[in-house]
């Protein structure tokens, strides 16, 4: 079999190399998702198999739905748990830049060794910076590679793997789906994946208190830029009104962009400090969404990027929208960039 990865063959082995025997960290962002959490799962189980003493490290909780990947392992959160692990080699996975594993990991793990990531908006901080923006997760850059280096790819790491492809090509429909997606989730089925556990782990178990959250959203949608544009709305207090947390907000930015005609969908979230969090998910790469929220100090994908502000939403609505107008309007030939 051919390689999967051969542009990173001589780098991950470099990085194999480098990690022998030592005590590592593996790092992902805040509030973590399949891809996040399928990576580090499954390149600690791989190292940790090679005899490399590996724990995981996140800002936030690992999410009630992805709780069946990480049976067994070691992830660690609070300050009092990281602690004995400050002087640990870093890799950090699924980041575009050291901010996104939140403020308090950044500054207790400044110095990272390799960074294994598949955002666009990658600013390359890392000593060994594997990043490729043709993928569509991080999760199928470390099936590829690890398959590619021989490392050993378990039961679990494979079905963390899965998840993670899974839920960054949104179940392998996006344009980031590739043929490879579809060949490393072969592998990964014949190494012990199941479709059908994946699918009834994360999609068929969506609590009550999740419903009404996403009642509440669409009830919020407004449309903007003559219908190209579409904006659901998390005001503060509604966490609590619905029984769930941010982890529930998941995939609600989706329901604005499957609206026919829709160009653009947004979610704005209230935060507690006065901000606010919002996602944007684009229809069409050539809107460089990445490039939307890199203009709010936010990044990702040209298809899906996300950021924080400082402004409340009145202040923040009314730019976010003329940004997206300029953009929309500059139309298929020409982008703002
Ligand atoms: P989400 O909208 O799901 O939070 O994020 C969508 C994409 O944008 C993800 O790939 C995520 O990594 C990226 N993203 C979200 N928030 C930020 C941010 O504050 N800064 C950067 N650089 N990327 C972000
Ligand atoms: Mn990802």
């Amino acid at each position: 079999m051919s390689a999967f990865y051969p542009q990173y063959t001589g780098v991950f082995a470099a990085i194999l190399e480098r990690v022998k025997g030592q005590r590592v960290a593996i790092i992902g962002h805040a509030r973590p998702d399949g891809d996040c959490i399928g990576s580090q799962v499954s390149l600690a189980r791989g190292l940790a198999a090679r005899g490399v003493d590996v724990v995981c490290i996140n800002g936030d909780p690992v999410p009630r739905r992805l709780q069946y990947l990480v049976a067994g392992m070691t992830f660690l959160r609070t300050d009092a748990e990281i602690a004995p692990h400050l002087d640990r080699l870093v890799i950090f996975v699924d980041c575009a830049d050291q901010a996104r594993v939140g403020e308090r990991l950044k500054l207790k793990f400044p110095k990272v060794l390799a960074c294994v990531d598949h955002h666009l908006s990658n600013v390359g901080f890392a000593e060994f910076n594997l990043v490729d923006p043709a993928s569509a997760a991080t999760c199928e850059m470390l099936a590829g590679m690890l398959l590619d280096a021989g490392v050993p790819v378990d039961t679990a790491a494979a079905k963390a793997l899965y998840a993670g492809i899974m839920t960054d090509t949104g179940q392998f429909r996006f344009q980031s789906t590739s043929q490879r997606c579809f060949l490393l989730a072969g592998e990964l089925v014949a190494r012990g994946a199941s479709p059908a556990e994946a699918g009834h782990e994360l999609y068929e178990r969506e609590s009550h208190g999740r419903f009404k959250l996403l009642q509440r959203f669409l009830a919020s949608m407004r449309f903007e830029c003559g219908g190209r544009v579409c904006v659901g709305f998390l005001p503060l207090g509604i966490f609590d009104e619905t029984g769930t947390t941010s982890e529930d907000t998941e995939g609600l930015v989706d329901y604005a962009r499957s609206v026919d005609g829709v160009e653009v969908g947004v979610l704005i979230e209230d935060k507690s400090d006065g901000g606010v969090k919002a996602s944007l998910r684009g229809k069409d790469p050539v809107w460089r969404l990445d490039r939307i929220a890199a203009e709010f100090n936010g990044g990702g994908h040209a298809c899906a990027a996300g950021l924080t502000c400082a402004e409340g939403v009145e202040k923040f609505y009314p730019r976010l929208i003329a940004a997206l107008g300029r953009q929309l309007d500059a139309g298929r030939s020409g982008p703002a960039n």
